[in-house]
């Protein structure tokens, strides 16, 4: 399969040629074509599967559409630091050929350069739980029209304890958006996740 056939936007074909990626992997080939769409979705997949790609770029495809307003439409929330940056470098490549804003929040740094990027309407927010939380009780970042939240590592962050942190956030958004999210295992718990804040997800397990 080639990854012309899943309907992305001609921006981001270009950016994953010059990457390198020759065909999609199997989440990506499930996944891509209800993202797209506007389905939620539920991926069961291991890191390794090429599960950030298979989220990031049907994403990124719906923010390529014209008439697009500024201001931030997308937030990943991911459990760790590490994991945040990878999601960022892998964002930043492919959305190389368009004008898109990309903003991190996590812990352990200081707060004010995260501040100043929330403050500039940054088109994507990539952040951990806590850290985010903490900022938004601070009156930071604008989450009014945002269309799309991603729940990367899903089980992870339930085992590091962001529970109550991810359904504060959760609050705070729009009811009206696409919710996705990844997790290596489905456990009752992310069942219970799924229920309270996904609208009939479609499900992939690789
Ligand atoms: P992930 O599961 O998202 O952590 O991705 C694992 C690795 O696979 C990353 O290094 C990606 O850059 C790489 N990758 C993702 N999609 C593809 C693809 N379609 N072809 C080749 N490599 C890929």
């Amino acid at each position: 399969m080639s990854f012309q056939v899943l309907g992305l936007d001609s921006h981001i074909l270009q950016a994953i040629k010059e990457y390198g990626y020759t065909e999609p992997t199997p989440i990506q080939a499930a996944a891509i074509p209800p993202i797209i769409a506007g389905h939620d979705l539920i991926g069961i997949a291991q890191t390794g599967t090429g599960k950030t790609a298979a989220f990031t770029l049907p994403i990124l495809t719906r923010l390529a559409e014209p008439g697009k307003k500024p201001g931030t439409k997308v937030l990943i929330l991911a459990p760790t630091r590490e994991l945040v940056v990878q999601i960022e470098e892998n964002v930043l490549a492919y959305a190389k050929h368009l004008p898109l804003t990309i903003a991190k929040v996590f812990g352990g740094v200081g707060e004010r350069p995260q501040i100043n990027a929330l403050r500039s309407g940054c088109d994507i927010v990539i952040a951990t739980p806590g850290r985010l939380l903490d900022l938004m009780g601070q009156r930071h970042g604008n989450f009014s029209g945002l269309e799309h939240l991603v729940l990367d590592e899903a089980d992870r962050m339930l085992d590091m304890g962001f529970l109550p942190s991810i359904k504060r956030i959760i609050q705070a958004l729009p009811k009206k958006r696409q919710t996705l999210m990844f997790s290596a295992t489905l456990s009752k718990e992310i069942e219970a996740l799924t229920h309270e804040f996904q609208h009939h997800p479609k499900t992939v397990q690789i």
